[in-house]
């Protein structure tokens, strides 16, 4: 038998890690082979609904957990972790400007970021979920500076699922036949959706919607999807997010499939223009816990305007936490 892979999922209590801990512990993240260590965190005050995660998870039997840890400490919760789900954050509140909540935000990740570079396993993988999760991600990195910025990702698998949803629907075909969808930048309502090199079942996608839907219907849309699905259902994503988590992961853990790409928020390296070292989502391939950013892709010049955009947000974002860097 495989030896376990130790998971942390932060926030665990909360509505996104309620809905992924299942899905990580029924194998569908790492394969139905590989048996998990759960080491699920909270906050002191949310141990209790913790305690009530712990005893579900107890009562789902699942054959390939092989323990249960539930904490608010982050030495024991972060301790040799080989995957570290950054879900728990401060919502935004009412009145509370953006700059506010990242810099609330900016002092949870910079004392993770710490705590993993302490504590986590050398091979340890990050992915952050809480927003505002590219800036976050990117305090994490700068704490942890014996780790490679590379082991840090934010995600950006939703906003490209649904992008691929939008499109399978629109085009009558299955999500499946949809390959090689793009969304760049922050994941944020500047996130930016690019079908350029997007195809449907092998057919290029610009060929098969007008090219007006795609930018005044598309690419607004999933710019506002999170807010749509909040206004009818009275909360935020949960199940969605939760399942795009399992997504990224997987795709880091296992591959992306051959011949397709996936949008993840990683480090930039300056490719396409993009500012050096802010974590900006771009598509990548990936192998075995690694990734590579698509090289030399075209990108038209709406693209370009767009990118640009969203880049200058995350600069934004990067100078209210500069303290933190
Ligand atoms: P959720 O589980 O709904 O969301 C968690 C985070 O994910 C939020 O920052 C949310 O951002 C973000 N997120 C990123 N992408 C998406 C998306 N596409 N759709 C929806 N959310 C997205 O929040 P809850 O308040 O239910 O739970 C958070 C939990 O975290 C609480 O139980 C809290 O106690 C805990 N927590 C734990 C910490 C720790 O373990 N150290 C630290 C801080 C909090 P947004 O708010 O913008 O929707």
């Amino acid at each position: 038998m495989k030896k376990p892979l130790k998971v942390t999922i932060t926030g665990a209590a909360g509505n996104i890690g309620y809905a992924l801990a299942f899905r990580v512990a029924a194998g569908d993240v790492f394969g139905p082979d590989q048996p998990v260590i759960l080491q699920l965190m909270e906050l002191p005050m949310t141990m209790g609904p913790l305690g009530g995660v712990g005893m579900e998870m107890e009562d789902c039997a699942f054959p390939l957990v092989h323990d249960v840890v539930l904490t608010d400490d982050p030495k024991v919760g972060f301790r040799d972790t080989d995957y570290a789900l950054l879900v728990g954050a401060k919502p935004r509140t009412k009145g509370m400007e953006r700059s506010d909540l990242i810099s609330e935000n900016a002092r949870i990740f910079s004392t993770q970021g710490r705590a993993i570079n302490e504590y986590a396993s050398r091979e340890v993988r990050v992915m952050v979920v809480g927003n505002p999760a590219n800036t976050n991600a990117m305090i994490a990195a700068a704490n942890a500076p014996d780790l490679p910025r590379e082991r840090f990702t934010a995600m950006a698998r939703l906003d490209h699922n649904r992008a691929i949803g939008m499109l399978a629907k629109k085009t009558g075909a299955l999500p499946g036949d949809v390959k090689r969808m793009i969304v760049w930048g922050n994941h944020s309502p500047t996130m930016h959706t690019d079908l350029t090199h997007c195809t449907v079942k092998g057919q290029p996608a610009m060929g098969l919607v007008p090219e007006d839907w795609y930018r005044e219907v598309m690419v607004p849309t999933v710019q506002r999807r999170g807010a749509a699905v909040i206004e009818a259902r009275g909360a935020s994503s949960a199940a969605s997010a939760a399942a795009s988590v399992v997504d990224h992961v997987r795709d880091w853990f296992l591959g992306t499939p051959e011949g397709d790409w996936v949008s993840m928020g990683v480090h930039s390296d300056g490719s396409y223009g993009i500012q050096e070292g802010l974590v900006y989502s771009f598509p990548v391939t990936c192998k075995a816990g690694t990734y590579q950013i698509v090289p030399g892709l075209e990108v038209t010049a709406f693209g370009t305007e767009r990118m640009k955009v969203t880049e200058k947000e995350l600069q934004d974002e990067r100078a209210v936490v500069a303290d933190l860097l």
